[in-house]
């Protein structure tokens, strides 16, 4: 996985003085405490970084401020131990530039009925501090989540940690670079969109490159290196000539090993994490980029065939979310429409990500009849079961839209010996026909990013912290 920052959150309790000090005293206890246990409960996936107790508007400011400058940290998390009186943050939370998750809880999960005085009473107040506090968020429009429920229980602790999946990816959407070799497929109409308005909603940097300066990097590369990995390949994944000699096999290998690691060499000089290529524009290389693209994608980096820079870019930032486990680039391929086996066979030319994969995945070559070009090699196996989400990003003259459903992953029910590529089945939850209807009226297109990782929650998060419209089909 390409590296992103070393991220935390931040963690304050709210309250105020009116119940002394010693109660103020009792309440950073408390809320370091917390920060503690959910720290070595090993089930988030980001540091939790205890900033004590806010009481007043100012220290508030302040604090948010703070969150804004530090690069280091991807958002707050807040919690009313007491009542805090909202008034003093609405100040700090309208300068928040950040994700803010409510983590609405009780230092205890039950009424100490036995003990219970006013005291206690005044220090637990979260049942009405969440109220107070909540109203002011929902007052000022701030898309934050809010997690309810006892701290300590590992499903409060999930959701805490999804959420901080979402809030990283968020803050590292603003470092996407996607670079385009060569220009969209010819005529068609999904790939294109407004790049200016990626930028200013997403953060993605979107820049073009002409094929040629790529075989350029690309005739650089060492034959020692293409060596090298040519001995891992051997290692990770099952050499497969069939019914090529050797020699072509080796030479077709060789090449796509030279434009994995030309394409990597070009993507780094320039800070890119994602990149797209087209069949139509292929000028100077020998073949189309497959096992290349598919070995860029296992690496972390987001990937678009045909241009389409928007799905590249989804890639790379679902990648991060789920932190490049089963997350991938596909496509809508073609259908079984039978009663009782509906389904969508989703796959691409060459180009899906093995991350996904059930089997150990054999690399083949075979002619493409696509692109008037060398055969080139590629992975080719079988995908995986269980849950799963599907996402595309269209981009409208108002806008981007978010599409999503979740699916139900299976594998092909026979081998497909004449279609020698990666391959991966799924129906929608609410079924093939209601969800590939809603989907294409909502404009969805046939690229998409399938997760196995990432929850539809998480979608609905992420489309929330952009702003930007999102048609869930569940
Ligand atoms: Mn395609």
């Amino acid at each position: 996985m390409l590296k992103i920052r070393d991220y935390e959150f931040w963690f304050v309790a709210g309250s105020q003085h009116l119940y002394g000090e010693e109660q103020l005293k009792n309440v950073a206890r408390d809320a370091e405490d917390i920060v503690n246990k959910l720290n070595n409960s090993g089930n988030l996936p980001y540091k939790v970084v205890c900033k004590g107790v806010m009481t007043t508007a100012d220290g508030i400011t302040q604090f948010m401020k703070d969150i804004n400058y530090n690069d280091n940290v991807a958002g707050v998390i807040t919690w009313m131990h007491t009542f805090s009186p909202a008034k003093n943050w609405i100040r700090g939370t309208k300068l928040l530039q950040k994700p803010l998750l409510h983590l609405a809880t009780q230092y205890l999960n039950k009424i100490p009925y036995n003990t219970i005085d006013f005291d206690y009473m005044n220090l637990n107040q979260s049942a009405h501090g969440d109220r107070e506090y909540g109203y002011i968020n929902a007052r000022l429009g701030i898309k934050n989540k809010i997690v309810y429920g006892f701290w300590g229980d590992e499903d409060v602790q999930e959701e805490i940690a999804h959420w901080e999946d979402v809030a990283v990816a968020y803050n590292e959407s603003f470092h996407i670079k996607v670079c385009r070799f060569g220009d969209t497929m010819r005529n068609v109409a999904v790939t294109e969109g407004d790049k200016i308005e990626a930028q200013i909603k997403l953060g993605w940097t979107v820049d073009y490159y002409g094929v040629g300066d790529l075989v350029a990097e690309i005739q650089e590369v060492r034959a020692a290196d293409i060596e090298k990995e040519y001995q891992q390949l051997q290692q990770d994944y099952i050499l497969t000539p069939g019914k090529n000699t050797l020699d072509k096999f080796e030479h077709s290998v060789r090449i796509q090993l030279k434009q994995y690691l030309g394409i990597k060499n070009f993507l780094e000089k320039g800070n890119y994490t994602a990149f797209c290529t087209n069949f139509e524009d292929l000028w100077g290389l020998e073949q189309l980029p497959g096992l290349a693209a598919q070995l860029l994608m296992r690496d972390g980096y987001g990937f678009g065939a045909e241009g389409d820079w928007k799905t590249a870019a989804l890639t790379r930032l679902l990648k991060i979310m789920a932190h490049n486990d089963r997350t991938v680039f596909m496509e809508d391929y073609t259908l079984d429409l039978r009663k009782g086996h509906e389904a969508i066979l989703g796959a691409h030319m060459l180009e899906v990500d093995s991350t996904i994969a059930s089997d150990k995945p054999r690399v083949e070559v075979h002619p493409l009849d696509i692109g008037d070009k060398e055969a080139p090699a590629r992975l080719v196996f079988t995908g995986s079961e269980g849950d799963a989400v599907d996402v595309t990003l269209v981009d409208y003259r108002d806008g981007f839209r978010m599409i999503s459903y979740p699916v139900d992953c299976h594998k092909p029910e026979a081998e497909t010996p004449n279609l020698p590529i990666a391959k991966q089945l799924w129906t929608p939850k609410v079924g093939l026909k209601a969800g590939a209807k809603a989907w294409i009226q909502a404009g969805g297109g046939h690229h998409t990013v399938l997760s196995f990782r990432l929850k539809e929650e998480q979608i609905h998060d992420l489309a929330e912290m952009f702003g930007i419209s999102l048609v869930e089909i569940c």
